[in-house]
Formats: C-alpha cells, structure tokens, sequence
C-alpha cells in the first residue's frame, strides 16, 4: 500500500512530512500539494489532504494526519505528533506555561497523543532534572572540543568521523589550538565562563598519547576555571584506552569519562566494525577506576543488526554488573551516510517492535539498579521512532548533556563540525554559529572560524 499526502501549508509541510515518515518508509509515502496532476502512481494510492492553514492550527494538522495513518497502517508512535528532537524541552515548557507538570502531562496525552509510557519517562526526567543544580547566569556555559578520528568507521556511523592518521591529527591538533587559544580569550573578555567542559568526537582517545595528552591539558588550562561544575573526557572504544591517557585525564583535572561498549556480544562487535572484545570492555573500565575515575558513563544501542532482546538484555546486565554512574541506553538510528542504511534502507522500520521490548525490558532493570532518567532526546530515522535516554545513579548527572538538550544556555563548540548555539535568555532564542565540518577545509579555513564566533559569540 501507498500513501499520497497531499499538504497545501507551505510552512508546516516540513513537520508533516516528518510526522508521515514515522507511518511507513519513504517508498510507500508521495507528497503533493492539492494543485498537482494526479499521478499514474498516485491513482492506485490511497489519498488524504491535511486540512489547509485556514481550517486548523499546526497541532491539529498533525493530529488529522497522525489518526488518519494510524487508522490505516495500524501504526501507533509512542510519541504521538511529536516530530522534535527535544520532547524534554517541550515537557518544561508545558509545565511553566500550563502551571504543573500534571497540566503538561493532560496537554502531551490530549493534543500531541503522546502514550502514557513517553509521559512518564518525561515525567520522571523532568523531576530528576529539577534537583540538578546549575547556573542560569548567561556567564555560565557548555564548552564542546570535537576530535574527529576513530581508529574504524561503525557500520552506523553518520558523524563526522575520519580513520585516525598521524600527520592528519597533527595539522588538525595545531588548527585547535589556535581556536582554543582565540575562544579562550574571547570568553575572558566577554565575561563567559564554562560551567562544564566536554571533549567528544570522534574518539579523542585515537590520539597518541602524547598528543591526547597535551591537548587536554591545553582544553584545562583555556577553559578550566573554579566555577566549572564538570570537565568530561569520551574515550569511546575500549580499545583505545590507555593508562598514561587515563592519567592525563586526571592530571587535567577532568572527572568524567564515557566508555562506550555499544553491546557486549563479540559477533554483533564484529558486525558494527569494532576491532576490540567485550572483555576489553571490562579491562578498560577496570584501568580508568584504578586511575581513581569517579564518574563513569557507559552507551549501549538499542536495535543493533541480528541483535535479539535477549542480547540486548545480556549486554545491560553486564554493563550494570560493572557498575557505572551513567548508562546513556540509544536508539539505533539509520543516517544517510552510513554503511547500514547504503546496505538495508528499510533497516530501521522493521526494527520497531524488537525496540520497543529493549527499551521497556532495559528501563525496568536499569530502575531495579538504582538508576533514573535525567536527559533524554530523538533522532531522525531511529529504529521505531523511539530516544536516547541518558541514566544516572545519585548526583552524578550531566550538566553538559542535561543542559545542551534543554537548549537554556550559551554552548560553544571547537573544532571541525563544531556548532556553537548563543543562547538569549530574553528572547528564549539560539543562534548557531557553525564551523565547517570536514577536518581538512576547517584546518586550512581556521582563521574564518575563529571570525565567525568574534562575531557571533
Ligand atoms: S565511534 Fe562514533 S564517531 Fe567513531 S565511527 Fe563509531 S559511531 Fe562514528
């Protein structure tokens, strides 16, 4: 069966198209607006014309076109209309507007027709939220330093991620420095300071040593101040763990780090192009706690290839055996530009209803455990629609992750694909300030990035 849409509301058509997307794969969907011809093609599909802008508002739209597709491919989203990444966002939002979060909670089940499970979990992530402190003076920001390189590409992969090269890191490393050393002033002179610190990519351990260690120490000295309430390291895969990197984190002053297993069966390791075991998993982190790391995140994916809920399952288990103070649990989610999706297009809606037990079965065990939800966010083309959700045990959360999601601060961003969002607080307002995101044009356009934030920032 085929579905013809047909949209005569220029500016909402974009959410709409999303919406349909979530109903079934862009092969079976053809958009128009009610003007065109029909096609050979569209005769034989089943049509349905949203309703204009002059009819109803855009929440209405969505919840016409969301009953007439669930009605008809007998799918129901658990997130309802929502098509955004940042439904936590919109959960505060409804709260402050609407009074309470019970008020919030009434709007996302009566106008976005979002399930009872969703409401809970943003119930649940807003009210671990509200106990984290953070500061809401516009001085207070996210720092972000991106390092490009992985030592292999995974088989999902849609990020800015190139093979891990010597010569390449060291042209790369210089360009940063300088930005670093720019954006250092910049903040001094304009009174900014950053409240957490966070260095991803990539994976910054694909560095050698040395270079791993000089550019942490160079992120502390610029950007480590007295008031920064936290300074994360990602070290990724297991494999490119090492003391004198762990020490390193240390010596800088960082407490956090992000091991990030993905899953602890070998094949599916195998599978997704990871060169390291699930028992080098349990190495590392065993290394980064007798290099006194106190706050460990590890990530697993929901939905990866030939992966049952029973792996699934077994891959928590074991994460929570080792006892981290972050489980980030993702969604798989097929990105052009990644192998998977070249190789399998329709790979993330068959992969629906194994999710969603995943999902439901890893929340139950990771509550069991003493772990609750503190940030959480969507991507397009996950596997069932579902989120990311980020879990942490006690005071241990995010601020940086908490924070980037709820879009309420200043978050600068160094490096190739780094894109900086200047928040005004009384316009409620972001403008983005982007670098380029290929390593190569950002290293030989360093000094136009460096502009763009003196002016932007
Ligand atoms: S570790 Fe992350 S950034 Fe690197 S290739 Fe894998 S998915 Fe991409």
């Amino acid at each position: 069966m085929s579905y013809r849409i047909k949209i005569q509301d220029e500016k909402n058509r974009y959410e709409l198209t999303e919406l349909a997307k979530m109903f079934a794969p862009a092969e079976e969907l053809e958009f128009s607006d009610e003007t065109e011809e029909e096609t050979s093609e569209g005769a034989s599909a089943e049509v349905f014309a949203v309703p204009g802008p002059e009819e109803m508002d855009r929440n209405a739209q969505k919840r016409a076109l969301f009953s007439y597709l669930a009605e008809k491919t007998g799918v129901v989203p658990d997130w309802g209309t929502l098509t955004g990444v940042r439904p936590g966002k919109l959960f505060s939002q409804l709260s402050r507007r609407l009074g309470s979060p019970d008020n919030a909670e009434e709007a996302l089940k009566k106008e976005y027709f979002v399930t009872d499970s969703k409401i809970g979990l943003l119930r649940n992530t807003w009210e671990v939220q509200q106990r984290i402190k953070c500061d809401k003076s516009p001085a207070a920001c996210g720092v972000y330093v991106g390092i490009p390189f992985c030592p292999t590409r995974c088989l999902y992969c849609s990020f800015t991620s190139n093979r891990f090269k010597d010569d390449a890191a060291a042209k790369y490393l210089k360009a940063l420095y300088k930005e670093i050393a720019a954006v250092s002033e910049m903040m001094e002179q304009r009174g900014l300071y950053a409240e957490s610190i966070y260095i991803g990519g990539g994976t910054p351990t694909s560095l050698t040593d040395s270079m791993f260690s000089e550019i942490v120490q160079s992120v502390s000295g610029a950007f480590l101040r007295p008031k920064t309430a936290e300074f994360t390291v990602e070290c990724g895969r297991p494999d490119t763990i090492t003391e004198a990197k762990l020490k390193a984190i240390k010596t800088a002053g960082a407490g956090r780090i992000s091991i990030n297993p993905q899953t602890m069966k070998q094949h599916t390791l195998e599978l997704i192009g990871r060169q390291h075991t699930p028992v080098q998993i349990e190495e590392a982190f065993a290394l980064a706690r007798s290099c006194g790391m106190e706050c460990i995140n590890m990530d697993l994916i929901a939905g990866l290839p030939q992966e049952s809920p029973e792996d699934f399952e077994g891959s928590l288990r074991k994460v929570t055996e080792l006892g981290p103070e972050n489980i980030t649990v993702h969604t798989l989610a097929v990105k052009r530009g990644s192998r998977l999706i070249e190789e399998d297009s329709g790979y993330s809606y068959r992969q629906g209803s194994t999710v969603r037990h995943m999902l439901e079965k890893g929340s139950a065990i990771l509550k069991e455990e003493g772990y609750e939800p503190y940030y959480l966010y969507r991507q397009k083309h996950m596997a069932g629609n579902f989120e990311n959700v980020g879990y942490c045990r006690g005071n241990t959360a995010s601020l940086y992750n908490m924070r980037i999601m709820e879009e309420d601060q200043t978050i600068i961003a160094l490096g190739a694909g780094g894109i900086s969002k200047v928040y005004y607080p009384a316009e409620d307002r972001l403008e983005r300030v982007a670098n380029v995101s290929n390593y190569e044009i950002y290293i030989d356009r360093i000094d136009e990035m460096i502009k763009r934030k003196e002016e932007g920032l």
